[in-house]
């Protein structure tokens, strides 16, 4: 079958022939990949900075937002059936006894480093034609979102981190409204924050590096968020024009662009931090005055990574949410799908550059 796969010490990616997977357990399906989003983690792993192969292999397959249809599932296997469309999870438990999260199903807050992810760490992504995975880390999709269901994955990056900043801040038991967020980046995993914070009631500004005009800032604004360009407007200016943020997204992995804006967090207020830096970035800030500032303001920095079921429940569930509140919202984030076979040029650029989200169809 046709996988795109990375060869990491030969540098290079490419379309293989791979084995056809077979079901191994009754408790496992076989998934035929319909789509396949690229992100920012497939650039890094195609610039050879991230990503690992399964051990024993000299390639990963590549591809870890994913959505499929059951071809097959194994005896044991109950409420999915074929024909029925899925989104399977990244990350899988680490075998460690001693790691708590992994062993309480929550393999997103693993403590040793030793899960592996699929697409990305130790473990075949889903860019293949066929795939097969254990049911308890496959979500059934309603039919009528398969056209925005490649969307679920990035989503639960937000679910996760609302769901973290929702509890944190009951620890303000007299706030009862959301209050103000901002945005930092506009790319796929900054619109759909856009989406998830406007959905939970917080008065949401997108604060990103172009100035406008941008399809990225026409996004924004048709949910119902300003876009501001951090080229054309200061920290201390967008608290003047939206007011100090409450919460601060942040979906752009650039330290400056993360550490620079932290001043314009209102007191109380939490940061979250969601980009994964690819490359070294020196910067130079005042440790003291941020620190002043973080206890005087009793502010939290959150960093969260990947997300657990729960969280690809609650994406599936906003998906809808979504579509009826934003028609069409959900499709513009598509800019453009893509044969396998330009995996590689999509991500680096060369072909379909620009845009929000581009996605591999498998057809
Ligand atoms: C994926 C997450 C993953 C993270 C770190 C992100 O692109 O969406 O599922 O945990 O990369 O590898």
């Amino acid at each position: 079958m046709k996988a795109v796969a990375v060869f990491p010490k030969q540098r290079e990616v490419r379309v293989i022939d791979a084995p056809e997977p077979r079901l191994q357990s009754p408790t496992q399906v076989k998934v035929r990949t319909r789509e396949v989003g690229v992100c920012g983690t497939d650039e890094d792993i195609l610039q050879f900075t991230y990503g690992t192969p399964p051990s024993g292999s000299e390639y990963l397959i590549l591809g870890h937002e994913c959505l499929g249809e059951v071809v097959e599932v194994g005896n044991a296997v109950r409420g999915l059936q074929r024909g029925d469309l899925v989104v399977p999870r990244v990350r899988r438990p680490c075998p460690h006894a001693t790691c708590p999260a992994c062993r309480h199903g929550h393999p997103d807050f693993c403590i040793t480093g030793d899960y592996t992810e699929r697409g990305i760490k130790e473990a075949h992504g889903f860019c293949s034609e066929l795939f097969t995975e254990d049911v308890a880390y496959l979500h059934r999709v309603p039919t009528e979102l398969h056209g925005v269901a490649v969307l679920t994955e990035p989503l639960t990056i937000a679910e996760k981190a609302l769901r973290e900043v929702k509890r944190i801040q009951e620890r303000l038991p007299w706030r009862h409204e959301p209050g103000r967020a901002v945005v930092l980046g506009a790319g796929p995993v900054g619109q759909l924050g856009v989406m998830a914070l406007l959905r939970r009631g917080f008065a949401t500004t997108v604060y990103s590096r172009s100035p406008k005009p941008n399809v990225k800032a026409d996004s924004a604004e048709a949910l119902g968020a300003p876009y501001l360009s951090s080229k054309e407007v200061s920290p201390d200016e967008l608290v003047r024009r939206a007011g100090a943020p409450d919460v601060i997204y942040e979906a752009t992995g650039v330290a400056k662009a993360a550490f620079e804006t932290l001043k314009a967090l209102a007191p109380n207020g939490v940061v979250v931090f969601t980009g994964v830096p690819a490359h070294p970035e020196a910067l130079s800030l005042d440790g003291a005055e941020l620190l002043k500032q973080l206890v005087l303001r009793n502010q939290v920095v959150l960093g969260t990574v990947n997300a657990a079921d729960s969280d690809f429940e609650t994406a599936l569930e906003d998906l809808g949410r979504f579509r009826a509140r934003w028609p069409g919202g959900l499709e513009r984030l598509i800019t453009a799908r893509h044969p396998p076979e330009d995996f590689a040029d999509v991500v680096t650029g060369k072909k379909g550059g620009g845009g929000i989200k581009h996605v591999i169809s498998f057809g």
